[in-house]
């Protein structure tokens, strides 16, 4: 297929031919993608606009996890895996070494985590100058060899999420993000453990998606081998990758030159930093510097922090939405954009606002919608037309403001909704909250008394929800329930637990009733999560266990030495100082000849 006719294919069309959702570029969220090639009857997508390219639609979890736990993954020369281990690791260890002594001049008790960890080769040699080794390695046959190899130097988990909290000084990813659905949720698990902070260095290698061998004949490219790889990056994705996590000094170069590098790229792609490195077959990127953590502490990005969080944020949105049909909606104090991002599936246009520009550059890069557009305001939105709204959102902003403002915003808000228009808004509520500790973020709390009067002020009408996190059970005979569903109470209702939020719907005009809501949490299969996390707890706590039954053995068996040793010691100070020790000593040196002469005879 030529390249005109790739692009002519576009993503409605890909998206009939796969039979599912449209094509997502995992990098920059375009859907502008068109198609690439097929291999081993994986379709792969490339998205002109970050230089990626992708398999759609992406095998499950445990379909790969299959795949890696085989020895021959790492030993076999599978189609895309590796011939050999160690030899294929060895190319990369000089711009390692450098980094590790760039870090040993900086501090002191230096720390590595290297996801992908393998066999270990990079954590040991860690290990001898003195760091505390750290490793992820998803295969259990390569996790045998690392302990066999290295025994208890190296600290070798299964997976991120049993990653010990603690701030790295140098994380490295070498060859594993083309493995993986989405770069981002790794780096949102890392930063939500707190291993990614200011001065952590990071690097990532992986195969250049855009050298010449690889846009040359795309179908037929070696490291083009789906399953195991399923996103493709230029230097251009992995430098957008980079930059959206807020790392700063970012640096791609190419690694392991080829001869046949002539120059190739895509017409549709402006080709830049890829030009540069189109004779490699690899990139190695490099970054610090990235101040991520404070951003989502400040904020919510979804797939941070904890599912808990996850349920305190999504559901408002998903009740809001059926506000929001066809309707012109402000949300107001948008932050990240998840939420305006899914009001705009649904309504004629949402106009996400916020105050902070970080969080509104992050909103544009995430959410691309033809319906969506961001504002940055700090006016409170008194300076957008009055009436102009059917539906204001206004989720967990208004604690975030001094008492002042909270009551000019909800003055705002009154003064934008049209006559028969409403307002959603929500706060924490405070007697929850002292759960989680000091909010710096938080100016000023409001019980559900104080919601009520400041929301009162301003409308007329205000009818008071309460939001509680709860398990919930489903029985069902669809394959989607919650359609229909009715909901009730096992094991008691435990009226004594306090709601974790107030969410407000305020209008001008009178409310209708509304009964319960309750949103069902379908992302994951929560009984296999919460076994794997016990599970995980669980040996957690045998290590830990076993680790400090070692080293109360070696503790042991060293005073033990020790003792014997200065036993040992005094008797030969005795010995020495006697008279005989003194007389024997001609005789001790003929017997050590005669020991070593017939040693030497037999030999
Ligand atoms: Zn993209």
């Amino acid at each position: 297929m030529s390249m005109a006719e790739s692009r002519t294919k576009t993503m409605e069309a890909a998206a009939a031919a796969v039979g599912g959702k449209p094509p997502v570029c995992p990098v920059c969220e375009s859907q502008a993608v068109v198609f690439l090639c097929e291999v081993d009857g994986f379709r792969i997508f490339r998205c002109p606009q970050s230089a990626t390219d992708f398999v759609w639609p992406m095998p499950g979890d445990a379909q790969l996890k299959q795949l890696y736990d085989r020895e021959q993954w790492f030993e076999g020369g599978e189609k895309g895996g590796y011939q050999n281990y160690d030899a294929q690791t060895e190319p990369l260890l000089p711009f390692y070494l450098e980094m590790l002594a760039e870090c040993e001049r900086e501090s002191k008790n230096v720390s590595i985590l290297d996801v992908g960890c393998g066999y270990g080769t990079h954590l040991a040699m860690a290990s001898r100058r003195g760091w505390q080794c750290f490793g992820v390695e998803v295969s259990e046959h390569a996790r045998k060899i690392a302990r066999e190899r290295h025994g208890e130097r190296l600290y070798v988990v299964e997976s991120v999420e049993r990653v010990i909290p603690h701030q790295f000084d140098v994380i490295l990813m070498l060859e594993v993000i083309e493995h993986l659905h989405d770069p981002y949720p790794l780096f949102y698990s890392l930063f939500s453990l707190g291993a990614i902070g200011p001065k952590t260095r990071i690097a990532i290698t992986t195969p250049n998606a855009r050298s010449f061998a690889a846009v040359s004949d795309p179908g037929a490219w070696i490291y083009r081998h789906p399953p195991s790889h399923l996103v493709y990056y230029s230097a251009r994705s992995l430098r957008h990758v980079l930059e959206r996590l807020r790392f700063t000094g970012v640096k791609v170069e190419g690694t392991y030159p080829a001869d046949d590098g002539k120059p190739a790229s895509y017409e549709d792609e402006t080709a830049g930093v890829n030009d540069e490195w189109v004779s490699c077959s690899g990139l190695l990127a490099r970054a610090s510097g990235s101040d991520f953590m404070e951003f989502m502490h400040e904020r919510y990005v979804p797939g941070t922090w904890s599912k808990i969080t996850e349920y305190e944020h999504l559901p408002r949105y998903a009740f809001a939405r059926t506000y929001a049909v066809g309707a012109q909606v402000l949300d107001f104090g948008c932050g990240t954009g998840y939420g305006a991002a899914q009001l705009a599936e649904v309504a004629e246009h949402v106009l996400g606002l916020d105050a902070s520009a970080d969080a509104l550059v992050w909103a544009r890069a995430t959410h691309d919608h033809s319906h969506l557009s961001f504002e940055q305001r700090d006016d409170l939105g008194r300076g957008l037309p009055a009436s102009s709204f059917d539906l204001i959102t206004c989720f967990e902003m208004i604690e975030h403001v001094d008492e002042d403002t909270q009551r000019e915003a909800v003055q705002s808000f009154a003064r934008l909704l049209r006559p028969a228009a409403k307002l959603l808004i929500s706060t924490p509520n405070p007697e929850v909250t002292v759960n989680y500790g000091e909010n710096p973020y938080h100016r000023k709390e409001l019980t559900e008394q104080e919601f009520r009067q400041l929301l009162s002020a301003s409308f007329a009408h205000v009818q008071m929800l309460r939001q509680w996190i709860r398990p919930s059970v489903t029985l069902a005979a669809d394959d989607l329930p919650g359609q229909a569903a009715e909901f009730g109470y096992i094991g008691g209702t435990d009226a004594s637990t306090p709601p974790a939020n107030f969410l407000a719907i305020c209008s001008h005009q009178p409310l209708p009733g509304l009964g319960e809501k309750c949103y069902l949490d379908g992302s994951q299969d929560f009984v296999a999560v919460s076994m794997a996390r016990e599970k995980a707890l669980h040996q957690a706590r045998i290590e830990h266990f076993s680790i400090l039954q070692r080293t109360r053995d070696l503790y042991v068996s060293l005073v033990a030495r020790e003792a014997e040793l200065a036993e040992n010691r005094a008797v030969l100070d005795g010995m020495k100082g006697s008279l005989s020790w003194k007389l024997t000593a001609p005789m001790r040196f003929v017997a050590q000849l005669l020991r070593g002469g017939r040693s030497r005879s037999r030999s």
